[in-house]
């Protein structure tokens, strides 16, 4: 059987296991063991969290239509009997406004040395746009790298071709492959491609364990894609979740968690006019809460104001940030 675990890189012992659904994954024909990290890197908003996502088989990272959900590195596991891939969502590349975004790019960074295999994604909209200090690495690089045109579901056939060929210009060397990750186009033809290119050796990460941590990351991580849906501009960039408390019993499971703000005014809007918009969140981030664990849940969410914690080191640490 096959199935995934979760972590965040700079903590490693959060992890969670899902039986792998419906896509069938292609086998390795020799007997030895193959393992290794691939990272998802690109400008913000390509489609790396859809990929991964794909990848994988569930939905492990949060995707919205807005740039910036991903703030963390996340590993999503792909096991197999002889193999064992282990994917790494990044944030997108941006110049950092924040102390936040500087150690956000601190994770884009290491995703570009730590990897096995590379897969620089981009989209077919607009023009090919690289950080310069991104594209040095990439054209260096000895890393097998693969560079992903995505969303080929919204172009016609020549303007993939002049996408691509702007591209081979920049990477003259690297490997293109058109795909859809939306559409699911040649994700398994991807797939089959990362595990030719994976290297020969051991698994990375048991392929059983269960802890509750990772069980209460992707409780903020669906509480914050629901602040990300339901509040505008800068509002829920300034958001961080902590999962205070998660307690399962054998029909529901009890869940506090506070919403950090960086400003007063920022929590009446959280808030609401009579507290409209927290209950919208709540109701949308218990179903697929539910959904998520398969049992009923109970979510008490409080919104806190923590002055200016994207400036704040010490902040930064306890949200998880900053750890390397
Ligand atoms: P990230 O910032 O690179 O992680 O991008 P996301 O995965 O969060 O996706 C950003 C937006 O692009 C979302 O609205 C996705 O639904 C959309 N998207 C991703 N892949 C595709 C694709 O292949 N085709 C189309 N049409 N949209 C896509
Ligand atoms: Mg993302």
């Amino acid at each position: 059987m096959v199935k995934i675990e979760l972590f965040v890189c700079d903590e490693l012992k959060f992890s969670l296991i899902l039986k792998r659904k419906g896509i069938s994954l292609p086998k390795i024909s020799e007997m030895s063991h193959k393992s290794g990290f691939v990272n998802i890197i690109g400008n913000p908003n390509v489609g790396k969290s859809t990929l991964m996502n794909v990848l994988v088989g569930d939905k492990l990272s949060v995707i919205t239509p807005k740039a910036q959900t991903t703030r963390h590195r996340i590993l999503g596991l792909v096991n197999g009997d002889d193999f064992q891939i282990v994917f790494s969502d990044t944030p997108g590349i941006l110049n950092p406004r924040y102390k936040l975004q500087e150690s956000m790019m601190k994770f884009v960074g290491t995703a570009l040395i730590d990897a096995d295999i590379i897969l620089f994604v981009t989209d077919i909209c607009g023009k090919p746009e690289i950080e310069e200090k991104v594209l040095a690495i990439l054209q260096k690089t000895k890393i097998p790298l693969l560079l992903l045109l995505n969303k080929t579901d919204l172009a016609k056939p020549e303007e993939i071709l002049a996408k691509r060929e702007d591209w081979s210009a920049l990477l003259p060397s690297t490997e293109i492959i058109e795909i859809s990750a939306l559409k699911k186009i040649n994700t398994e033809i991807l797939l089959n491609k990362i595990l030719t290119l994976l290297p020969e050796g051991e698994a990375y990460y048991p392929k059983d364990e269960l802890t509750d941590k990772s069980e209460r990351f992707f409780v903020s991580e669906i509480i914050r894609e629901k602040i990300l849906l339901n509040y505008h501009q800068e509002v829920p960039y300034s958001v961080e979740i902590v999962v205070e408390e998660f307690k399962e019993d054998s029909k529901i499971i009890r869940i506090r968690a506070n919403i950090y703000v960086a400003r007063d005014s920022q929590k009446g809007i959280i808030i609401g006019n009579k507290g409209d918009a927290i209950k919208r969140v709540g109701i949308q981030a218990r179903k697929d809460i539910e959904t998520f664990f398969g049992k009923h849940v109970f979510l008490d969410l409080q919104v806190k104001v923590s002055k200016d914690w994207r400036d704040s080191e010490r902040m930064l640490k306890y949200f998880g940030y900053n750890q390397g």
